[in-house]
């Protein structure tokens, strides 16, 4: 818009003002938004600008009676006159004669300047469930703005709670309690709110942006107040008593403070003179208005939360001493001090996690209540068994033996899940396993996540069992996607005439076709690999009766987060490795230093060893993760290792292409193996020797651990080669921890330390909702407490009677409903 046509607009809407009605508020604010929108447009001297400012003055202060207000009006507009020659404006000024006639009725103009702080708005009561938007200031485009910063994406059905609202923590806090009198600060003294009177504000335009400046009087003294924009002349002037609050710097001018926060001194303070919560945001939600919505949506829910948590309270510690969620969610949000916060958060914490282990517990009991097949356990068999391998089984094994065979004794179905280290020997404590099922002559099923894995783990029972005499040998079979028609109809005969004792293979063992005798084992390795579908599939297939489930993984977990993670399963670990093991020695490379890692990787490839080289993690894309993979590849053909052999896997081959590669490289077709951060846990190639890690910084410690593990399976020396390429404080105390320990839960201890809880177990696994809570100073000892107060209530009412738990039964329902699933596939 150009002058003339401002002009005209301000005109206009001082002839509304005049007139009054309605939409007196918003014309008035247009008229001041015109008002500076003609300022900035014009170059003006310092007497103009005065005068503008004056006049902006007077218009935010418009007298409440007619009279006055009109005599004010056309004093403004009578100035407008004088001064207009120059600003610039052709118009000759007839219009302000026109100003009391009631020609050129036209529609305001955008409602840019209403922005003026709005009193806060009376809230009614409202059930946290209700939809945001009965919320004062949540509009569709707000409520949209609040889906986008909760759910990270918009999603038109989706309805943002009054609820979901409380629950987005502020990320900090700045403490403004401090309200300082201005003469009694000497020297700047960090973060204070002053009370004052605002005795002077204008806008400078400098040749930089044009900027505000404010003098604020306390009666002990003056401060400056700056601000790096000019619309907050539209929103404070001259005479306005207000708390500002910001960081005191001692600047030429003296004592200031810049980009100060303020509130008028009779309304709510939401940021001012208090500890000011701090929210994350997005694109178009500010600061100021979260606040205001956190705010009413505190007010409006206040006497309607309810505190289900109460009903379990004969249950909980009694030093556990957590506030109610009324109080909760309002120090949470607006705290008196920082131990508030502390026990809020607590509060909040503790609820996720009671509701999260009396779900687990409760799913755990329940098994244990179903009737399942005890097996007899044959001493003889296992002795004999054992007896016949090449080694003698570690102390460890022995144990987790010990603990499954309790396990089956038992007339309810076992859900163990086995945590054991790469190599630690899992597939052998599977094979005991399988054979005492055998002996009960029942059958086995063992799903493993690709056809390359249920490979291996057919041949090793193969030659587990090969010593044993012929009748306690029992019948295996391998089933897969690449199984042939007429193998597999040969396998569904004999595996429900009970021929095949034990079926190993991928999830094509869930298939409809699969048919067993008597299954009573279902032995599921990596299982973090396979949604809860697959393995209710598989237990499915054992005639109506629940299999024992033995659930295997490589990632070590710290002890605390398993309780969440397998809180529904009995775990068992296997921390120790076969003695005789070399262990695998890791060394850490910078980039200069990249010469010598290629030695080693030559010298090894000479001794006839093999080399994996993983290539750097790419978070967003995975098409550029495998680009990158190709790249190196076909580098280090070209201009490292020109004599050596080299191939490439990658996540976007298909998983026909990548076992392909994979079973080349078992069988030593080539020697260096460059894939990305895809590539299979729990393959054995007993001859690769080096594991090169580049962009080694990039990666968490468990990754780097279970990339560690696919080497040192053989007799040689191995190698771990980590090559940083930049020192990042966080990389570099991850990557020194590698140099330092081969041990997987110390490790996964310190991982969970460096990282907190929340990346520890990644977004997508977690199985925890609102990880949010979770992050900064949270204290896994709060789960023990949720475990065991879990345990005391479902002791106490195994079915958690609704009469008994009102408020409580259906919150844990609404929870599981929406709970993600427990550990469901980490891709
Ligand atoms: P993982 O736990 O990673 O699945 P595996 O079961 O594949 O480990 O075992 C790794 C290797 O160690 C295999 O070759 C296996 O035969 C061997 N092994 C298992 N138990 C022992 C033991 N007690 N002593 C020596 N070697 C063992
Ligand atoms: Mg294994």
């Amino acid at each position: 818009m150009n002058r003339d046509a401002l002009y005209t607009r301000l005109i206009n809407t001082l002839r509304r003002v005049w007139r009054g009605g309605r939409d007196l508020e918003t014309d008035r604010y247009i008229a001041v938004a015109t008002l500076r929108e003609i300022a900035a447009l014009t170059a003006t001297s310092h007497d103009i600008a005065e005068q503008l400012a004056k006049t902006v003055a007077e218009l935010e202060r418009l007298p409440p009676s007619e009279r006055d207000r009109r005599q004010q009006v056309e004093r403004i507009v009578s100035r407008l006159k004088s001064i207009q020659p120059h600003l610039g404006i052709g118009n000759d000024g007839a219009e302000i004669g026109k100003l009391n006639s009631a020609l050129g009725e036209r529609r305001a103009g955008r409602q840019t300047a209403s922005r003026k702080p709005k009193p806060p708005a009376i809230v009614h009561p409202l059930p946290p469930d209700a939809a945001a938007s009965n919320l004062p200031r949540v509009g569709p485009s707000v409520a949209k703005l609040l889906d986008q910063l909760i759910h990270g994406k918009v999603e038109p059905t989706r309805i943002v709670t009054i609820e979901d609202v409380l629950r987005i923590a502020p990320r900090r806090y700045i403490d403004y309690s401090n309200l300082t009198k201005i003469g009694e600060m000497l020297s700047p003294v960090g973060d204070v709110t002053i009370e004052g009177e605002i005795v002077d504000i204008r806008e400078q335009y400098g040749r930089s942006r044009p900027f505000t400046l404010a003098r604020l009087s306390d009666g002990t003294g003056t401060l400056r107040l700056v601000w790096f924009s000019t619309f907050i002349t539209k929103q404070l002037a001259e005479g306005d008593r207000i708390y500002a609050s910001g960081t005191i710097q001692g600047g030429y001018n003296g004592l200031e403070i810049v980009s100060p926060e303020w509130e008028p001194a009779d309304g709510p303070n939401l940021t001012t003179k208090r500890i000011a919560p701090v929210y994350p945001l997005t694109k178009g939600l500010y600061q100021k208005t979260m606040r205001a919505i956190t705010r009413s949506a505190l007010d409006a829910t206040r006497s309607k939360l309810v505190d289900w948590l109460a009903e379990a309270k004969p249950y909980l510690d009694e030093g556990l001493d957590l506030p109610a969620i009324d109080v909760a969610y309002e120090r949470l949000h607006y705290p008196e001090t920082m131990d508030e916060v502390t026990a809020s958060k607590r509060r909040l914490q503790f609820e996720n996690l009671f509701l999260l282990q009396l779900g687990l517990v409760h799913r755990k009991q329940t098994v244990q209540a179903s009737p399942g097949q005890p097996f007899t356990v044959n001493r003889d068999v296992l002795t004999r068994f054992t007896e016949t391998l090449p080694f003698t089984l570690t102390g460890a094994q022995r144990r987790v033996i010990g603990e499954i065979m309790a396990d089956v004794r038992k007339p309810s179905p076992m859900t163990r899940l086995l945590q054991g280290d790469v190599g630690s020997g899992k597939t052998a404590v599977a094979a005991v396993l399988a054979l005492v099922a055998n002996d009960n002559s029942k059958q086995t099923a063992f799903m493993a996540p690709t056809e390359l894995l249920a490979e291996q783990h057919e041949r090793s029972l193969e030659r587990l069992y090969a010593e044993l005499p012929e009748a306690d040998r029992p019948a295996i079979a391998l089933l897969t996607g690449s199984t042939r028609a007429k193998r597999r109809r040969e396998i569904d005969a004999d595996l429900s005439a009970g021929e095949i004792d034990i079926l190993v293979g991928t999830h094509a063992l869930v298939q409809d076709a699969v048919t067993f005798h008597d299954l009573a084992l279902a032995i599921v390795d990596e299982q973090h690999r396979f949604g809860v579908r697959q393995r209710a599939l598989l237990a499915q297939k054992a005639n109506g009766v629940q299999p024992h489930m033995l659930s295997m993984t490589a990632t070590p977990i710290p002890r605390t987060l398993n309780l969440v993670l397998s809180g529904d399963l009995d775990v068992s670990i296997m921390d120790e490795l076969p003695k005789g093991r070399i262990p695998i020695e890791t060394r850490l490379y910078r980039k200069a230093e990249r010469g010598d890692a290629y030695r080693l990787v030559r010298e090894q490839v000479e001794r006839g060893c093999q080399v994996f080289v993983i290539c750097p993690l790419v978070e967003e894309s995975d098409t550029i993760e495998a680009k990158a993979a190709v790249e190196e590849a076909q580098r280090l053909k070209d201009e490292v290792f020109p004599d050596l052999r080299i191939d490439v896997v990658h996540g976007k081959m298909a998983s026909k292409k990548k076992d392909e590669v994979m079973t080349s490289f078992r069988d030593h077709e080539f020697d260096i193996l460059v894939s990305t951060s895809v590539i299979e846990v729990g393959i054995d190639i007993p001859n690769a020797t080096v594991m090169m890690i580049e962009g080694a910084e990039r990666f968490g410690l468990s990754q780097l651990h279970q990339f560690r593990g696919r080497v040192g399976r053989g007799d040689a020396q191995s190698y771990c080669v980590l090559l940083a390429d930049e020192a990042t404080a966080g990389g570099d105390a991850r990557l020194e921890t590698m140099v330092a320990t081969n041990d997987g839960f110390v490790l996964a201890e310190k991982d969970l330390e460096l990282r907190g809880p929340g990346d520890f177990m990644g977004t997508r696994q977690s199985g925890l909702p609102e990880l949010g809570w979770l992050e900064g100073g949270f204290d896994t000892r709060l789960i023990e407490i949720a475990r065991a107060a879990a345990e005391r209530l479902l002791a106490a009412d195994p079915e958690i009677d609704i009469r008994r738990f009102p408020r409580l039964k259906p919150r844990l329902q609404q929870y599981w409903a929406t709970a993600p699933v427990i550990d469901t596939s980490k891709s």
